[in-house]
């Protein structure tokens, strides 16, 4: 059976990375979390999470070549899997691109960009809370809160006109409970899979 690949998309504090473990689990997708892949790799103690994490403190994007690479190393393992999940990848152009080449490479391609609507104060709202359960240093200073948010609406937004001219722009509102929102996500993964 054909894979159907989605992409999760949207600001810090959107609630991606919550979505999408709910997700890959109902659909059988494989997810791929780029952020979760770096902090294991600080976690590790690893030469490249050493690299990256003054890079993710401060809330500026990784080079692209490192999280390109670290998707590429994934995309052979989807052993009976629906499709893939990528989640918070790619956000740049330049990402996007690559995984484009890399999924038609394989006869795939990027079949729907899911894309979660927050407003700004209520993204700023989460991420304080998070600081407190997550522990993520990114997360605890309010100043690299709003450089990540920056830092989407400029590097990361632009990704949306490009998949809208491909048709696969399709935007989901991200305000509610995280049931009320699974359920939005889940009956548009249903049209399409
Ligand atoms: P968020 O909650 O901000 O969406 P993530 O867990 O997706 O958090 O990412 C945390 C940090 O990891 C980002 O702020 C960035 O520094 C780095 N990062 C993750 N994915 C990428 C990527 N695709 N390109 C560049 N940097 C990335």
């Amino acid at each position: 059976m054909a894979m159907v690949n989605f992409l999760i998309f949207g600001p810090p504090g959107s609630g991606k990375g919550t979505q999408s473990v709910k997700l890959a689990e109902k659909f059988n997708l494989m997810h791929l979390s780029t952020g979760d892949m770096l902090r294991a790799e600080i976690a590790a103690g690893t030469d490249l999470g050493k690299k990256m994490s003054s890079i993710m403190s401060k809330g500026e994007l990784v080079p692209d070549e490192v999280v390109i690479e670290m998707i590429a190393a994934m995309t052979d393992s989807t052993k009976n899997k629906a499709g893939f999940l990528f989640d918070g990848f790619p956000r740049t152009v330049a990402q996007t691109e690559a995984l484009e080449n890399m999924l038609n490479e394989r006869g795939m391609k990027i079949d729907c960009m899911l894309v979660l609507e927050v407003d700004h104060d209520e993204l700023v709202k989460r991420l304080m809370l998070r600081a407190e359960l997550s522990g993520r240093p990114d997360d605890k200073d309010p100043a690299v809160i709003e450089n990540r948010i920056d830092v989407y609406r400029e590097k990361t937004e632009p990704i949306i006109d490009y998949c809208r001219q491909r048709g696969i722009y399709q935007p989901v509102d991200g305000v509610g409970t995280i049931d009320e929102i699974f359920a939005r996500l889940s009956n548009l993964i249903k049209e399409r899979i």
